[in-house]
Parts: structure tokens; sequence; C-alpha cells
């Protein structure tokens, strides 16, 4: 078994000790506002319920109004920064985020490098297993059930009557898995946040189709351009094994976005495939699809096959949930085996899809002082799966998105009538190349 030794970031205030125990734990009603029986019952929390697209609802316009220039109504926005500014001015942060130096990195990417001292706790290190993407839940490590009501922000949930509501006072209805979005007390920009999903599920960290789904959701919901959800596997350095997604805003684009890609294939819902050419890390995009849920049933049914293979991958979400990255990779692993050049060592610098997507996370002020292109470019090509490898891992991911059509596509074949291709090469049959709506049923 693989294990290095590792400071995790601390993302909550109640993640004080090694065994999650709340740090003034005291009897009688417990006293902490917590999200434990003691405390829950008569608790309030907003509630923002986001207009869910029905499955059979004919055509959508939640992904044709995203990212308009001028939304309608940035309620979401201005429900998650003034719900985040108010857990600043209660002091729930640890650092000032907003007090850390920043700087875009000259060069053709414009990687942003951020000096972020404050971030790692010297704290004693824990074991961290990281050869495993897949690990069960473990009730008595830290998790998201452990942090007190304050730094939980709102519940976010799909609206019953398909209309965008709010509610400030909403109950905590344990027995439906709310979903949360809480702060992170360590935040590396701007409205920080965690969306964990069904959190009274304890849900390892591990992808399934509802909960990426419910992260576009939120991209689509925020409807602007500079807010982004990301995802670490196990092994790709998450932190926490309780599932969860980031979300912080970053105003301007990140290098990934702007890497060229080539097209690979148009798939079900007309999700566009392509990879990324010319950028450190190796990895795919996924795009566009008339729903939503075509955009998250691909990317899941990829996202669950890595897993399922034991090969680590961070995801980031952009474009008002229209743009989906995902990046498999190797960094932990090379770790674990002393193959990573001891200079990148030393940086500490833990390759998390912030970083990944160009937004590097600095320790030590040398480093951000020496930050260069081609710096954050040795450092990512070491987090890339290698050229041979990712091919292969690609061919896996194209099985299996194409074998998941046959149960993906049993909503399309009402409309459509069924398409049939075959042959080997998931590449050049399985995938329809052109671009059409049609739905592709394997033989
Ligand atoms: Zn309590």
């Amino acid at each position: 078994m693989l294990r290095i030794k590792r400071v995790p970031t601390v993302v909550s205030n109640y993640q004080k000790e090694e065994n999650g125990e709340h740090p003034n734990r005291s009897t009688a009603g417990c006293g902490r506002n917590c999200l434990k029986n003691c405390c829950i019952q008569d608790a309030k929390l907003p509630l923002y319920a986001f207009k869910r697209l029905t499955k059979n609802g004919g055509k959508e316009e939640l992904l044709l109004h995203a990212c308009k220039e001028e939304p309608p109504v940035a309620f979401l926005d201005s429900l998650l920064l003034g719900e985040w500014e108010d857990r600043v001015q209660r002091g729930l942060f640890r650092y000032d985020v907003t007090a850390c130096e920043t700087k875009v990195i000259p060069g053709e990417y414009g990687f942003v490098a951020q000096l972020n001292e404050g971030r790692h706790l010297k704290k004693r290190p824990t074991e961290f297993r990281v050869d495993k993407v897949l690990q069960p839940f473990e009730e008595n490590k830290f998790n998201f059930t452990k942090v007190g009501q304050e730094e939980v922000l709102f519940q976010f949930e799909a609206s019953e009557d398909g209309e965008v509501q709010f509610f400030p006072n909403a109950p905590i209805d344990i027995d439906n898995s709310p979903n949360f979005v809480a702060i992170n007390v360590s935040p590396i920009e701007y409205g920080h946040v965690l969306l964990i999903p069904r959190i009274f599920e304890c849900l390892p960290q591990r992808m399934d189709r509802e909960s990426l789904l419910l992260a576009l959701h939120m991209a689509a919901e925020a409807g602007n351009q500079y807010f982004r959800l990301g995802y670490n596997s196990l092994g790709a350095f998450a932190t926490i094994n309780h599932l969860h997604f980031q979300a912080y805003y970053l105003a301007m684009p990140f290098p990934i976005e702007k890497a060229p890609t080539k097209k690979l294939a148009s798939l079900n819902g007309g999700v566009k495939t392509s990879k990324l050419l010319n950028y450190p890390v190796r990895g795919l995009v996924f795009e566009g699809g008339d729903k939503l849920e075509d955009l998250s049933n691909i990317v899941s049914a990829a996202c669950i096959c890595l897993q399922n293979n034991n090969i680590p991958y961070n995801v980031l979400i952009a474009d008002c949930g229209r743009q989906v990255f995902l990046l498999p990779q190797c960094y932990a692993e090379k770790q674990a085996l002393g193959e990573v050049n001891a200079e990148l060592l030393d940086t500490q610098v833990n390759p998390a899809v912030w970083e990944i997507s160009g937004h590097m996370v600095l320790k030590r002020k040398k480093d951000y002082d020496e930050a260069s292109e081609a710096n954050a470019w040795r450092l990512l090509a070491e987090v890339s799966l290698s050229e041979e490898r990712f091919e292969e891992v690609n061919a896996l991911i194209f099985e299996a998105i194409t074998s998941g059509e046959i149960d993906i596509n049993t909503q399309c074949l009402d409309e459509v009538d069924a398409i049939t291709s075959s042959g080997q090469s998931a590449h050049s049959d399985h995938a329809k190349m052109a671009d059409s709506q049609e739905c592709v049923v394997l033989q």
C-alpha cells in the first residue's frame, strides 16, 4: 500500500483533530449549533431551489440563457457571495484570502500564481492512503456532518414546481437528504465554497451521475462565467473522503480554458468530446449537449470508468456548466513511488483541480517570486499521464461512454428512430462523428 505523509488543508473549523471531534464539545444540547440531532431539529437555513429540467419537457431554455452578459437575476451569485461575506464578518475564515498576493504569470497561457502561506497549518502529518480512488466512508474521520451550522451558507435543491424559488428560513429536511453549500475555511479565492450533495447520506468521495448533474446545475444557475466548480478524486488530492465539489470565482479565464483542443467525437444529445492540445496535462473536454443531463450522463460515465479502474482524476466545470474538463492524473502515485523531481516536491504544491487548471497556489515566497510559465508547465507535466497511457485510458473511457449509451439512450429512443452503428473502434465507430443529435445504439 502506498502511503504519503501529507499535511491536509483544513476546510472546516471543526477539522482540528484527526478524529474530527468538535473543538468545544459540551454535553447538554451540545451548545455548538451542529448538524447532529442535538441541534438540527429546529434549525433553519436559506434554501435556493433551482429550476430543474424535466426529462420529457421538450426544448429547454436553461442552457440558452446561461452566461448571458447580463443575467436576468444574479440571485444565486448574490446569495452565495452575500452569505460568504457574512462569514467573513463573523471571522470564520482562517485567513483573509483577499490579502494573498496574486499575479498573472507572463506568457502565452496566463497562469495565475497565488502566494498562500496561511493555507497549510503546521500540524501533525496525517497518514493518507493515495493508491485507492474508491474508499468507504468512515464515520469516525472528519466529514461534513461535523461542521457547525454557521459554516453552511444555504441549501441547494431542485425546485418542485419548475421555477426558481428562495426561502430565507427553510427547515432542514434531513430525511430528504438536502444538498448543502458551505464555506471552505481555507479559501483560495473569493467566494470559495463546497457543494456537498445529499450531505446526510454520508457518501464517500466518488462521482455519480446525480451529483455531477447537481454541480452542473449550480454552475448553470450561477450563470457567471467566472464561477467554476471543481472535483478531486481520492488519489488526486481530495483530502476529505465525503462527497463534495469545490467552487469559487476567478475573474479571468483559467489557462486550461484557453488551450486548443482537437475534436474526437459527438456523442449522445450533441455532447462534443475533444482532447486538450498543447497543455501540460493531457485531458478530455466535454461540451454542450441539448440538456445538462446529456452532459452529466456522459461525463459521469467517464468518471465512473476512471474510478472503477482506480485512476485518480480531477474535473473542472466551466462555462456556466456547458464545458467540463476531465483530467486523469498520476502525481500522487509518482510521489509515493519516489519518482517526482525533488525540486518540485520541495514546493509542496498539491496539484489538484485548480492548479491543473492553471491557478497555482504556492506556499513559499521563493516559488512565488520565481513563478514562470516554464515552472508551472514543468510541475503540471509531472501530473499528466504519458501520451501512451493517456491513449489507453481514453480507450477505456470511450468504451464506457459508448456502452453506457444503451441505457442512457432509452429516453431518446422515443424521439428518434434508433440509429445503429457497429465496429470495433470506439473513436471512429461507436461515437457519432457528425454534429447530430441522434442516439447511438450499440449492437
Ligand atoms: Zn449539537
